[in-house]
């Protein structure tokens, strides 16, 4: 079994559904995961933002706005009046179903309803035109098993029992379709994998069912060695190793969720990123074989806060680092980059929700004080251990650019620095001319 993940932009449009049906339709046995049609969930966010707001009026018009361009899309999907009448009756379910939080109280939970909505028109759409078309293909909710525990992490447990058992139901069956990012939570609430999720959901099925591979369909030729909306020129990587992949998702390589490679790594299973609009083209392969040596590509991730903790008291304290780290512990809050001096320690962090508690238990440590807004920009490829070279290569790029921080050492395929917001995209253009040769 293959599962195929094809986002926002691939299924975006009526011309783009069709087009889909070339890569999905043949006799391998396969999963496909479906995004909502690109600027749905971007829609349904400002629609929630407007009830947060009260602001009735500006969420109906926006609702009915989203609803107008269903509307005209499937008159361009479908040629059939049965396939036009099931689709024109989908609409109106899930557009009824968003306007009835226009009259009631909203809270994060129902804002988490509607925003499930995309994936959830966008599957059940390609499903009525797969059938328009004569191809059978089977609609699995994922609702039935995709679901996250009380920390908000994938329950591969769960997962994997209940797509079984769903799975099992059809019998013979060689097409499936399920929606990406929604999930239930650990209270049965309809919850989701955090934008950009539907990859994440692609690798937590590839896993749970042990596929052949997990596809990734989207709108470039694979993993760029840069941050191509950033710099003028970049080229795509052919082959990177799961490490490597994971580092550059974590830290802002947008074409892939942040966590979504550990599942198939845990299982080995490849993960390769393909172009619907160029299917032919090699893309990226991910698998656990470090490849070639060297620099790989770059990344940056934006949003992020350094926190300095200076005590006297550092000086020798065994016990000391284990207490800081206790405080992100206890308000969850995930560190990405630390370093040490003897009097001091600074560390990132980019969920920021709770940092005015975090300083105030930390200032019983020390003398603290807080960089926003800064942004981590990471070096990613094969050069650890023996290996020469490398870190002169990067510092030598950087050299015009302010550094805050540096971290070097913690896995032997990652360089980050950390600089300020405004000097991310100076970073990412010198690095592109000193590691990568690009003007
Ligand atoms: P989808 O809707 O298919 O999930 P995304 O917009 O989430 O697609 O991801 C694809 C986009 O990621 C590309 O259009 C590209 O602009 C952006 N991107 C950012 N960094 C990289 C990179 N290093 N390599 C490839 N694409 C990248
Ligand atoms: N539709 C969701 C989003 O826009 C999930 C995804 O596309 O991966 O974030
Ligand atoms: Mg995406």
């Amino acid at each position: 079994m293959q599962v195929l993940k094809f986002g926002g932009t691939s299924v975006g449009s009526a011309e783009r559904m069709k087009a889909l049906v070339s890569l999905v339709v043949n006799s391998n046995p396969k999963i496909v995961v479906l995004s909502a049609m690109s600027g749905t969930t971007n829609s349904l966010v400002e629609i929630a933002n407007a009830l947060y707001e009260k602001n009735n009026a500006k969420a109906v018009e926006l609702i009915n706005k989203l609803e107008e361009k269903y509307k005209l899309e499937i008159n361009k999907l479908y040629s059939n009046e049965t396939a036009l009448n099931k689709g024109t009756q989908l609409i109106k379910y899930h557009f009824d179903y968003i306007r009835s939080f226009t009259l009631d109280m909203f809270t994060v939970n129902e804002e988490k309803a509607i925003l499930a909505q995309g994936e959830l028109l966008s599957t059940a759409l390609f499903h009525f035109y797969l059938e328009e078309i004569g191809v059978s293909s089977v609609l699995l909710p994922a609702l039935n098993f995709m679901r996250i525990d009380e920390n908000e992490e994938p329950d591969l447990i769960y997962i994997e029992e209940n797509i079984k058992n769903e799975l099992a139901k059809h019998s013979g069956a060689n097409l499936f379709i399920t929606q990406g990012y929604i999930c239930r939570n650990t209270f049965g609430e309809i919850d989701n994998l955090k934008r950009g999720g539907s990859d994440y959901t692609a690798s937590l099925i590839g896993a749970a069912i042990l596929a052949e591979d997990v596809q990734i369909w989207t709108d470039i030729d694979g993993m760029h060695n840069n941050d191509p909306r950033i710099v003028n020129k970049t080229h795509p990587i052919e082959y990177l190793s799961f490490d490597e992949a994971a580092e550059l998702a974590y830290f802002g390589a947008k074409i892939l969720h942040p966590t979504c490679i550990l599942p198939a790594q845990k299982r080995n299973i490849p993960v390769k990123l393909l172009n619907t609009m160029q299917p032919d083209a090699k893309g990226t392969i991910i698998t656990a074989s470090v490849g070639e040596e060297g620099i790989k590509a770059v990344a940056a991730k934006d949003g992020i806060t350094a926190i300095n903790i200076k005590s006297d008291r550092m000086l020798l304290a065994y016990g000391f680092l284990r207490s800081v780290f206790e405080v992100f512990e206890r308000y969850k809050t995930p560190i990405d980059m630390i370093t040490t001096s003897e009097v001091a320690v600074s560390l990132t962090i980019d969920n920021a929700s709770n940092l005015d508690k975090i300083i105030s238990e930390l200032e019983s440590f020390g003398t603290v004080s807080i960089d926003k807004d800064q942004s981590i920009v990471c070096i990613v490829g094969d050069f650890g251990g023996e290996k020469r070279g490398y870190a002169n290569k990067v510092f030598d790029a950087l050299k015009d650019i302010p550094i805050r921080m540096i971290s070097y050492g913690g896995s032997t395929h990652n360089i980050s620095v950390l600089v300020e917001a405004g000097q991310k995209k100076n970073a990412l253009v010198a690095l592109n001319k000193g590691l990568f040769n690009y003007n």
